[in-house]
């Protein structure tokens, strides 16, 4: 059996509360992990920090402009399709959309399906053509060998299986090596804006991870306690107090 694709992260950066959350349960039924932003700043920030696959970007933002969005994006991630969505018809606000750098236009009122094969065939084309995402298919650290494609680490000589979730939280952790990473970020970052689950919902996450990353759980090296914050992550292993 295939065992099914990594979910790809998909980012959208839509004022209009209706039309944002329409857009996160279409996709998020689709089996994508979604990520939202309101306005233009924190759409940024996010498509900067949170490593998506693919952003959704309306252009009549509050804060900055989805022009300006797209600019600081491609100044940091040349290949991360952008797709505008845009009340906007006109020819020219096309023409300057892909002069910024977009992969593809949509006018609203559009087709949530058809907006959900355009993301299918962008993410594809992004696939065969960005040569990050096939490094991202497995990672090392320690004496553990992540197998995202698989869904699956290996550590020693056993094979652990990964749920979407803990492979998810892995890939965050592997992402910031180093860093205190508080559990609403965590929350924000791996479960998405529109999830609901509690600070308690990383803790048991991370359990579950230990046993299957650390030598002994119950004193982790890699994935480490910041007490009162959250978590860090030590690709090398500490020796924990
Ligand atoms: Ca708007």
């Amino acid at each position: 059996m295939t065992p099914p694709p990594s979910p790809a992260r998909i980012l959208v950066i839509e004022d209009e509360e209706a039309l944002r959350l329409a857009l996160a349960d279409a996709l998020a039924a689709e089996g994508y992990t979604v990520l939202t932003a309101a306005d233009g700043v924190a759409g940024e920030e996010l498509a900067l920090s949170s490593a998506p696959d693919l952003v959704l970007l309306d252009l009549m933002l509050p804060r900055r402009d989805g022009f300006e969005v797209l600019r600081s994006i491609r100044r940091e991630r040349t290949a991360l399709p952008v797709l505008i969505l845009s009340a906007r018809g006109e020819e020219w606000d096309r023409i300057q959309g892909f002069e910024y750098g977009a992969d593809d236009y949509l006018v609203k009122p559009f087709s949530m399906r058809e907006l959900l094969l355009r993301v299918g065939a962008l993410l594809r084309r992004a696939g065969a053509a960005e040569p990050g995402r096939s490094a991202r298919g497995r990672a090392r650290f320690g004496e553990v060998e992540v197998d995202f494609a698989g869904y699956s680490l290996v550590r020693g000589r056993t094979r652990h299986g990964l749920s979407r979730r803990e492979l998810e939280l892995l890939r965050f952790f592997l992402d910031h090596p180093g860093q205190v990473l508080a559990r609403n970020r965590i929350l924000d970052e791996v479960w998405g804006r529109d999830a609901f689950p509690t600070p308690r919902t990383v803790d048991t996450h991370v359990l579950k991870l230990r046993k299957k990353i650390e030598e002994r759980p119950e004193r982790p090296r890699h994935l480490l306690t910041v007490h009162g914050v959250g978590y860090k992550f030590s690709p090398e292993g500490e020796d924990g107090a």
